[in-house]
């Protein structure tokens, strides 16, 4: 079977003691390998769960962290205590490890057999003490983690799990990454800006600029014969005029895609931001090629915005695998409609829209950008799909970076749109159009965010506890009072 994550791993680890004798160690040993193997095997789960010894010392617990911390492909611990493992032997072990690390609370027996049990059972099944004990010690040394309880076979406990798992595994992919940005921030924005250095110890992944000339000399050495081929792939892909296919500027798009990915493979990055106010040398704003690279998995931002940049890609590598598509997007314009419970927002960008999200197959077109002053950029024309969804983003508050999140419900246009020669979608914002878009703009909420069909407020949550980052969400539950505490007592609890 093949996995998502297939080349990365979680550790099973079982802790327990010398107390309870050889006899029921090796059983434990053999619970906690029946429950791994389970887990590995499972499809729910989307990296290889790998069984490790059970650890019954402070010297085996250290040893095993060092290990999870120097294993390359290891994202992160599954810890259970099948039986009562005293927590002190965590304290070093803990102080050390650098991998995240999720808590299942869970039990090998699923029921209490009513005429068997004995002591011997009762010997062997302690998690319902012994996982306190484990959980006290966590929560006394002031340590994030996610707590999972649940019968590890059942459904529920899976989901929780997978949902787990991409977060680290997202985590995993940003450690040593590395973003670029063609230019600097556009001209007086401010919430693109942010600490890159802050950014980098906390979150493992660098952001540096090159001068947009350095991508023109990649771009300019791209030969005829390369553009031929690309564009007869752009012709099978997508809906293309006869206009359009004989259009210089589908050429000159061709040429700035095959330059820019040239550049991103050879430098190893991640994702990359662009500038319009900055493309001395490209003969138009890179919509089509940014479109194409964001559906291939890189992280994207306009105007500069890094932050946005390393968060689709972060969005991405968690959805590895599932269906529906994550995007760079932007909050453009409003529907208010009479009735409230009708308004819509309209999400677009200048140009960079990730087909990801299309539903259907995408037109590609040409048209003058009304900013920027620059020749006619090819771009991708298409509708998102419908269904439920969510906006992101992550902003820098000065000491700290929030990541803010908004669940919406993707809705289909009903009409045309026959002049927006952009990609779009429609959404309603939880819990509506008013007091979602009232508390965005109180938690300080950037125009740009990853808009995603697939990531859920879980993931994201996930996210938050392995990154230690403040997160807020506006959904169903949201009330503006309750809002503004908690952007208050965060003030206080992140300071
Ligand atoms: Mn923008």
């Amino acid at each position: 079977m093949s996995k998502p994550f297939q080349q990365l791993e979680c550790w099973f680890v079982t802790g327990s003691q010398h107390l309870y004798g050889e006899e029921t160690l090796r059983q434990v040993a053999d619970h906690a390998q029946q429950i791994a193997a389970f887990l590995s095997s499972n499809e729910q789960i989307p990296v290889t769960i790998v069984y490790k010894p059970v650890v019954k010392t402070p010297e085996e617990i250290a040893a095993l962290c060092t290990e999870a911390n120097a294993a390359k492909n290891c994202i992160g611990l599954l810890t259970w205590m099948h039986t009562f493992s005293p927590a002190k032997m965590w304290i070093q072990g803990l102080k050390i490890l650098q991998k995240p690390l999720l808590h299942l609370h869970t039990q090998f027996n699923r029921e209490i057999p009513w005429n068997e049990i004995d002591m011997d059972f009762m010997n062997l099944n302690q998690s319902a003490h012994g996982d306190r004990e484990f959980g006290f010690i966590m929560s006394r040394m002031r340590l994030e983690r996610k707590v999972v309880t649940g019968f590890w076979q059942d459904e529920p406990v899976l989901m929780q799990l997978d949902s787990w798992i991409r977060a680290a595994a997202g985590w995993h992919d940003w450690q040593g990454a590395k973003f670029v940005r063609f230019g600097d921030n556009m001209r007086y924005v401010a919430v693109t800006e942010g600490d890159k250095v802050e950014a980098e110890m906390k979150f493992g992944y660098s952001v540096n600029t090159h001068g947009v000339g350095d991508l023109v000399k990649v771009v300019q050495a791209v030969d005829t014969g390369e553009i031929d081929l690309l564009c007869k792939q752009y012709a099978e892909e997508y809906e293309l005029s006869a206009a359009v296919r004989n259009d210089a500027s589908l050429r000159e798009a061709a040429r700035i895609e095959i330059g820019m990915r040239r550049f991103l493979q050879a430098g190893n990055y991640k994702g990359f931001t662009t500038n319009f106010e900055d493309l001395h040398g490209l003969h138009q704003l890179p919509g089509l090629a940014s479109q194409r690279l964001m559906n291939d998995g890189y992280g994207f931002g306009a105007e500069g915005d890094w932050k946005t940049a390393a968060l689709v890609r972060l969005m991405k590598t968690m959805a590895t695998g599932l269906k529906g598509g994550n995007s760079f997007m932007e909050d453009y314009t409003y529907h208010f409609a009479k009735a409230p419970a009708q308004s819509l927002v309209l999400g677009a960008h200048m140009l960079e829209i990730c087909p990801s999200i299309a539903n259907a197959k995408p037109r590609c077109e040409v048209h003058p950008l009304g900013i920027g002053g620059k020749a006619d950029p090819a771009r991708l024309v298409f509708n998102a799909g419908s269904g439920e969804a969510l906006n992101a983003t992550i902003i820098d508050m000065g000491g700290r970076l929030r990541l803010l999140v908004n669940t919406v419900k993707a809705v289909a246009p009903e009409h045309d749109l026959p002049k927006l020669p952009v990609a779009r979608v429609l959404w309603e914002p939880y819990p509506e159009i008013s007091t979602a878009c009232t508390a965005w703009i109180l938690a300080g909420g950037a125009h740009h965010t990853c808009f995603s069909q697939n990531i859920t407020v879980e993931h994201l949550e996930d996210l938050s506890l392995i990154a230690g980052l403040e997160m807020v969400v506006i959904d169903q539950d949201t009330k503006l009072r309750s809002f503004r505490n908690e952007l208050r007592w965060n003030d206080c609890a992140y300071r």
